[in-house]
């Protein structure tokens, strides 16, 4: 049996249901991502994981005990929120230790674990200072800290990176993975930013319209996404129609172009999804060929951002810029080869 299992949880405010047989089995020391757009539900399962929300059905249990009827405080999980909830009038040191005096720990061991919690966030000189005295970052951090000072069993961050800017979050990413990590806490992440959730978790749950779509490690959400939605959510992809001329070895018409994706795939009309990163310029043996015109193209230093106009589509493509070659100009038309195994053929 997994650590944390949620199973067909259900949510519904009046009429609206905006969680659908939510399942996902969250095994010890995993960090999870739910991972989608606003409004998706994602806060709405991980307040009912805290027990903020009470679930309309289903069950969730940490190791083996079910919780759903029990209160916040019985539930043993430790949650840092999106915007500052530090106690303004108390020092950091009284912040990372409320949890334990609301538990009645003893003084001395109280001021052990805040010195250990404020080592680990590395800020151990700040323990005097009141939370306004603290950069957004550093607030965050010390928010972690309370948290974590009375070693819940599980971890739940609600956005916390968001309300920071954009230097400071991508270096908090790094260090709450790494804390997470060397503590082994079980954690629930909440984001819609996709690059969070790919830099930081073992596995991600894309969420669309209260669903669970898809449930994989970055790699596979990347790779091979299961919908049209996490698709178009993850990554840039392009997507363009094409028209099937024979199902059996994947034979396909887009743009004034065919190619041959060589392999079976449904009859008609068909969604195709191509990761401006997987084209490349020029003819590659054993590849599939695509003609067009750049329309657009962007020197980005490392990367060479192209438009093409693939006979009536739009197409993004990414050059790395690893040759030092001139890059092509605006009105050329251009070869672009594809290996066919990297074109995802998109449904659901
Ligand atoms: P965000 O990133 O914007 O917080 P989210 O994916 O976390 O989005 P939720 O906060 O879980 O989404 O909300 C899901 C849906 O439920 C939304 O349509 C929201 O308006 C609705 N909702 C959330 N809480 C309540 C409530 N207490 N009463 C009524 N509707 C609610």
């Amino acid at each position: 049996m997994s650590f944390l299992t949620i199973s067909h949880l259900e949510k519904s405010f009046g009429v609206t249901r905006v969680v659908k047989n939510f399942n996902l089995d969250v095994e010890k020391g995993e960090f999870i991502s739910l991972l989608g757009p606003s409004g998706c539900g994602k806060t709405t399962v991980l307040r009912m994981v805290a027990g903020f929300e009470t679930p309309s059905a289903g069950n969730i249990t940490i190791e083996g005990r079910e919780v759903s009827s029990l209160r916040p405080n019985q539930r043993n999980i430790g949650m840092v929120f999106q915007a500052y909830a530090l106690f303004p009038n108390l020092t950091v040191a009284q912040n990372v230790g409320f949890g334990l005096r609301v538990k009645g720990v003893p003084a001395r061991e109280i001021a052990a674990r805040v010195e250990e919690m404020l080592a680990l966030i590395g800020l151990p000189e700040l323990g005097d200072r009141y939370p306004f005295q603290l950069s957004g970052g550093q607030q965050q951090r010390v928010a972690l800290a309370r948290a974590l000072a009375p070693k819940p069993q599980v971890l739940l961050l609600d956005e916390p990176l968001s309300a920071l800017d954009a230097k400071v979050r991508v270096s908090l990413r790094n260090e709450i993975r790494a804390i997470q990590r060397e503590l082994g806490i079980t954690t629930i992440f909440v984001t819609h930013d996709q690059e969070e959730a790919l830099s930081m978790s073992d596995r991600i749950v894309v969420m669309h319209q209260g669903v669970a779509e898809q449930v994989g490690t970055p790699f596979e959400i990347y790779n091979t996404p299961a919908t049209r939605f996490v698709a178009g959510f993850v990554g840039t992809l392009n997507t363009l129609d094409a028209k099937v001329l024979d199902p059996s070895i994947g034979r396909v018409k887009l743009g004034g172009n065919e190619m041959t994706l060589g392999r079976a795939i449904p009859p008609g009309e068909a969604l195709l999804g191509l990761r401006p990163e997987m084209l490349r310029l020029g003819a590659h043996p054993g590849e599939a060929a695509l003609t067009g015109t750049i329309t657009e193209l962007d020197f980005l230093g490392s990367v060479i951002r192209l438009r093409i106009d693939l006979g009536g589509q739009p197409l993004a493509v990414d050059l790395f810029n690893t040759t030092r070659q001139a890059p092509p100009k605006v009105g050329e038309t251009v070869s672009l080869a594809l290996n066919p195994s990297d074109a995802l053929v998109i449904g659901g």
